[in-house]
């Protein structure tokens, strides 16, 4: 295409898409009257954390939308994993994808586990069941898969494996509350599974996590962990550390779950928008969800084949950053290029091709409450036309011209 459909993107100087960057995970807020109350009556009865009534409401409205027996809340998601892994006898190798948020692994790190990082299968973004049997060794104690971007892993197959081995399975399931695999919530699957409700999260509760399981024993002396292992009061039967939510988190986190349907039918929207907006560009894939699950569609995922597309992924988040459009590169360069696995494990990638290729080409877009229809239709919109040029963009960027977009992005930070 001609110069001039170029011409007026703002990383060549035009006036970006939109005034204000637009974020992936901008929090999803309820409604603010309800919350108000909520504080309202902790500060009237003065119990702020420790057993408070809001926490206690909390996890039993988990449970039941879960459909499983214990949800013991926690400050975040990954003491929550800390906790539940220690809790399962996990120790020495466990293993995990690193196609994830780096805390999946740092919370086996953190505890002296080594998380061995097993590759995802061709073209997915899930750990593949076909490469666990490779990485056990008799130091391996268990396996720790994640449900990423809310769709569920390969969970029968793992869970089949694992009981091969009779290893326990522990779900990271940070991104998938609401989710469902085969009609059964997630959270119901393996020994036990952990949502976070951080704040980027589909339901938060400022920070804030969860072990949810079925098994009573489990559940207790999850509970005694997260609070420094007391029984009782002056009885302490365990190691323990402090992973407790407190109320006015779980004052949050109730407000949002009764917002769960509006956040959902939200995104679902939005998720349908970058669908119709996406189909027809060429090199460009939307990651579909599986409409016949519930699903939180919190994440809007694409691939680009940069064969096609002209432009690589780098390139693309540069654009779209000039617009304004904070898109991510979730979780570029992937865990085991982050520090101390990169250098306890320097050969990583070579067991992780398919990890290294997917995250070549995965970008996040900006979804959620705060961003529209309209505002989605604008960055499809955008990304059409960039595919469209891509060839003549590709040139203009071997030309050097990308040093003009970091002059671009300082005036519009500015
Ligand atoms: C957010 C996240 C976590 C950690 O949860 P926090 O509540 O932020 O501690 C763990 N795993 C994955 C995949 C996540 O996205």
């Amino acid at each position: 295409m001609s110069e001039g459909g170029t011409r007026q993107l703002a990383i060549f100087g035009g006036r970006p898409t939109f005034a204000k960057p637009l974020h992936v995970g901008v929090p999803n807020i309820g409604d603010r009257e309800r919350l108000y109350s909520r504080i309202d009556s902790i500060l009237t009865r003065r119990v702020l954390t420790n057993g408070g009534p809001l926490v206690a409401e909390f996890e039993a409205r988990i449970a039941d939308l879960v459909g499983v027996r214990h949800c013991v809340a926690m400050s975040n998601g990954t003491v929550a994993l800390e906790i539940v892994t220690r809790a399962l006898g996990f120790e020495q190798e466990v293993i995990t994808p690193s196609m994830t948020f780096v805390a999946t692994s740092h919370a086996l790190q953190w505890q002296q586990i080594t998380p061995v990082f097993c590759d995802v299968a061709p073209g997915a973004h899930h750990l593949d069941p076909a490469r666990i049997k490779d990485l056990v060794t008799p130091r391996t104690t268990g396996i720790l898969p994640v449900n990423l971007w809310g769709r569920p892993c390969n969970i029968d197959t793992i869970l089949s494996v694992a009981g091969q081995y009779d290893m326990p399975v522990v779900f990271d399931s940070a991104h998938a509350f609401g989710c469902s695999y085969k009609g059964k919530m997630i959270g119901g699957f393996g020994q036990a599974e952990v949502f976070s409700f951080h704040a980027t999260k589909f339901i938060n509760s400022f920070e804030g996590g969860a072990v949810v399981t079925d098994d009573t024993g489990l559940a207790d002396k999850v509970r005694l962990m997260q609070n420094f292992g007391f029984q009782g009061r002056d009885t302490v039967v365990h190691v323990g550390i402090n992973g407790k939510m407190t109320e006015i988190e779980a004052a949050m986190g109730l407000t949002s779950l009764e917002s769960m349907g509006t956040f959902v039918e939200h995104n679902r929207r939005n998720y349908h928008a970058y669908k119709a907006g996406l189909h027809r560009v060429p090199g460009v894939e939307l990651i579909e969800y599986d409409e016949g699950e519930r699903c939180n569609f919190q994440y809007i995922v694409i691939e680009l084949d940069e064969r096609i597309t002209s432009v690589t992924c780098g390139q693309m988040l540069e654009i779209l950053s000039a617009e304004n459009i904070d898109a991510r590169r979730y979780f570029y360069p992937g865990c085991h290029r982050m520090e101390p696995y990169r250098s306890y494990f320097p050969n990583a990638g070579l067991l992780l091709p398919n990890t290294e290729t997917l995250l070549s080409k995965v970008l996040t877009l900006p979804t959620g409450t705060s961003v529209s229809v309209e505002q989605v239709e604008k960055i499809t919109a955008l990304i059409a036309r960039v595919v469209e040029n891509g060839p003549s963009l590709s040139v203009r960027f071997r030309a050097g011209i990308s040093r003009k977009s970091s002059y671009a992005n300082a005036a519009c930070e500015a």
